[in-house]
């Protein structure tokens, strides 16, 4: 459970940890100590000129000061992209980060950014892309003790922040020192505020060489660390190839894009979103699990992976949810659900009478209502993401063979014809990956939707409703409603009985309707694995894949695109090192 920052507002304005009896920053001038102590001491920016990808680690987020502060100076000399990873245990509201930094009129249009995409309040690893800025903030929410060790990355820079030894000393453990040295790259420096033995000796046991300097203002001493060591100079991405333009695909280039990486993107049909992705409109929600656990924390911070993506964009509507509590799972998932500690702006329960207000219709059943959430539309988001990441996009063409040479990989049509050279391959077409990968535990199932005219008491409906399946409120005059399972027919054809099915659910979930008239259907094939998770992960030197996104993919393939860029630019990832492992490969051919 994440415990939000009880904060007391000091007269001057300074915020004050109630938990911990100690400030923010400096009353003196925050600004200016946070550029002395923490930019200044890790020789900022000058370290980073030379950097392709520079990597800064924080102890303590607290008000975000460090991060806009360094993001401001990044902005006017940084080169490549910087990511900023950032330990908090205890977040602060957007309001009281808006608050505590009103006093700095020169931060307030990157703190307004900051504000808008601040994640949600739970557990583990959040990432926020700043792409104009090519700044890959991953907010970690939890104890850095814990959390430190399942980064999986290297840090260039450490800003050791997390208020003083004497009023913390649960943070500044041996182990953390450990810690810090095994994530730290060679030739890496730390900096911080405090000069206690427990620093100096921590990091001088570590590994790193200790020097002090004259403190903020009126403070003595502050400390400077360096990692033995120098830098090594990283290998530039050239161009990827990527195969398949559903939504894996699409957001693979826009996730490389954002590196500045260019891509090339093969799609064997005749336009993107052919697939699964072709829908007009999908849910995008949180899945809640009735424990927690690994994979429940990729698909409740994929969420806010993909909101931040999509919003503001008119191909996205954020509607809400609301999700009955149908079945073994979600039944359990209800009754457990205080124990899930989910903020109440994230997800509520709802008896069945308040599901009833909240739609206008009548619904028997309680269930779980998702304020922030709400629908996309695939194929709208996937011309989104194929035109912003301006990748060449190559219809019609059906990548057949690979041929690898010394250090690239050679992609050749169904006619042996030359389509590129490339240092790195992204498969991302879904259970097409098969035929160059037979053994990829992969499943396809078909899956129909249909559409009916709005009514009287449909166009009442203004969430997306999931009860054995879904509708979502009206567009254009229509109603979507989703989706049958069918692991064994091929059929591109309506299949009648499945039609009728998807309207007897809907009839016995929302008991006021009947006698729809169905206007038309869709059908799709997803891909997906026996427990339901992704496969994102590198599956040969240089060759990788993205599939299996199941019937969840509006909301993992934001994540899963984020993550394989990180994998394919050698990157501090966008999720914990657990996390990882349940999306990898190896979790499918191995017991865990
Ligand atoms: N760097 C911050 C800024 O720019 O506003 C100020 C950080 S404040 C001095 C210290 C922060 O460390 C607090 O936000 C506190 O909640 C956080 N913190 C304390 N103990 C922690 C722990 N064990 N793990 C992660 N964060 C912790």
């Amino acid at each position: 459970m994440i415990e939000k920052a009880q904060l007391n507002w000091l007269t001057d304005g300074t915020p004050e940890s109630l938990a911990y009896g100690d400030i923010y920053f400096s009353r003196e001038n925050g600004l200016e100590e946070s550029s002395y102590v923490f930019l200044q001491g890790n020789l900022l920016p000058d370290a980073w000129l030379d950097s392709g990808q520079f990597c800064i680690a924080e102890l303590g987020f607290g008000t975000g000061l460090n991060f806009l502060n360094t993001a401001r100076l990044w902005s006017e000399t940084g080169k490549g992209i910087l990511h900023y990873v950032a330990f908090e245990k205890h977040p602060l509201s957007a309001e009281s980060i808006a608050k505590a930094l009103s006093n700095w009129p020169e931060l307030s249009g990157l703190c307004e950014n900051l504000t808008k995409n601040l994640p949600d309040l739970l557990p583990g690893f959040h990432r926020v892309v700043f792409k104009n800025l090519r700044i890959f903030l991953t907010l970690c929410y939890g104890d850095a003790n814990q959390l430190l060790p399942k980064l999986n990355g290297k840090v260039d820079a450490w800003y050791l922040d997390g208020f003083a030894p004497a009023k913390n000393p649960e943070l500044w453990q041996e182990s953390l020192f450990k810690n810090i040295a095994l994530k730290s790259k060679p030739g890496a420096t730390a900096a911080t505020f405090s000069a206690a033995r427990v620093v100096k000796d921590g990091l001088s046991q570590a590994g790193f060489e200790i020097s002090l300097k004259k403190g903020f203002g009126k403070k003595r001493d502050m400390l400077f660390a360096k990692f033995p060591g120098s830098k090594t100079k990283e290998s530039k991405i050239q161009n990827v190839a990527i195969i398949g333009a559903g939504l894996s695909g699409c957001l693979s280039a826009l996730a490389l894009s954002y590196r500045g990486i260019k891509s090339t993107l093969f799609e064997s049909e005749n336009a993107a979103a052919g697939g699964a992705s072709g829908a007009a409109a999908g849910v995008i929600m949180p899945y809640l699990s009735s424990t927690p656990s690994f994979r429940s924390e990729f698909f409740l911070n994929s969420f806010g992976f993909a909101w931040r993506q999509v919003f503001g964009e008119n191909f996205y509507s954020r509607c809400g949810v609301i999700r009955l509590a149908i079945g073994q799972t979600q039944e359990k998932t209800f009754s457990n659900f205080e124990k899930l500690y989910l903020p109440t702006d994230f997800a509520q329960i709802f008896e069945a009478d308040s599901i009833t207000e909240l739609l206008g219709l009548v619904v028997k059943k309680q269930g779980f209502y998702f304020p922030t959430a709400g629908w996309i539309n695939p194929r709208d988001y996937c011309r989104f993401a194929i035109e912003a990441s301006g990748c060449d996009f190559k219809v019609n063409t059906e990548v057949s063979r690979l041929e690898r040479l010394e250090g690239s990989v050679v992609l050749f049509d169904q006619g042996n014809n030359l389509l590129g050279e490339f240092s790195k391959v992204i498969f991302a077409n879904a259970y097409s990956a098969k035929k160059f990968f037979p053994d990829l535990p992969i499943q396809f199932n078909r899956g129909q939707i249909v559409y009916t005219k709005t009514t009287q008491k449909l166009s009442l409906l203004k969430h997306v409703f999931c009860h054995e399946g879904y509708v979502m409120p009206e567009l254009s005059g229509l109603h979507l409603i989703g989706a049958s399972y069918d692991h064994k027919s091929h059929s591109l054809q309506e299949d009648r009985n499945q039609s009728q099915e998807l309207l007897n659910k809907l009839y016995r979930n929302l008991p006021e309707l009947s006698e729809l008239e169905l206007s038309g259907y869709r059908v799709g094939f997803r891909t997906s694995t026996s427990d339901r998770m992704p496969i994102v992960c590198e599956i040969d030197s240089d060759v990788f894949v993205n599939v299996a996104q199941g019937s969840r993919g509006l909301v993992s393939c934001g994540i899963s695109g984020e993550i394989l860029a990180g994998l394919v630019n050698n990157e501090p990832l966008a999720v914990s090192n657990d996390v990882l492992s349940s999306v990898d490969l190896a979790r499918l051919t191995k017991s865990f």
